[in-house]
């Protein structure tokens, strides 16, 4: 998720997909640094990682926190359902519509 923070709030203002590299993709993720950093256009700033729990489970696991690194937004989707989470804990997500 590619955005900006301003006081406390983080705006994603665009995604760009990146390869899931972890051994078992289907109950986890990981990401290569390396791919992060070209997923990187110039003007935006890495915000946060966004995966999906087709599983059904609505909150991140144990292995989202501790894999999320420091200052970034992690967001698990679930279907519809967004729910947000930092290390410290969970974080709330809101969906508005674009700007034009
Ligand atoms: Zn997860």
């Amino acid at each position: 998720m590619l955005g900006h923070t301003v006081d406390e709030t983080t705006y994603v203002t665009s995604m760009v997909p990146v390869p899931n590299v972890h051994q078992t993709p289907a109950e986890d993720f990981a990401v290569l640094r390396r791919d992060a950093d070209r997923a990187v256009v110039v003007g935006r700033t890495l915000v946060g990682f966004l995966h999906t729990h087709p599983a059904g489970f609505l909150e991140p696991s144990d292995s989202d926190y501790l894999g999320l690194p420091d200052g970034l937004v992690g967001v698990v989707m679930c279907g519809t359902h967004l729910t947000g989470y930092t290390k410290e804990g969970p974080a709330q997500v809101e969906q508005v519509p674009p700007t034009v």
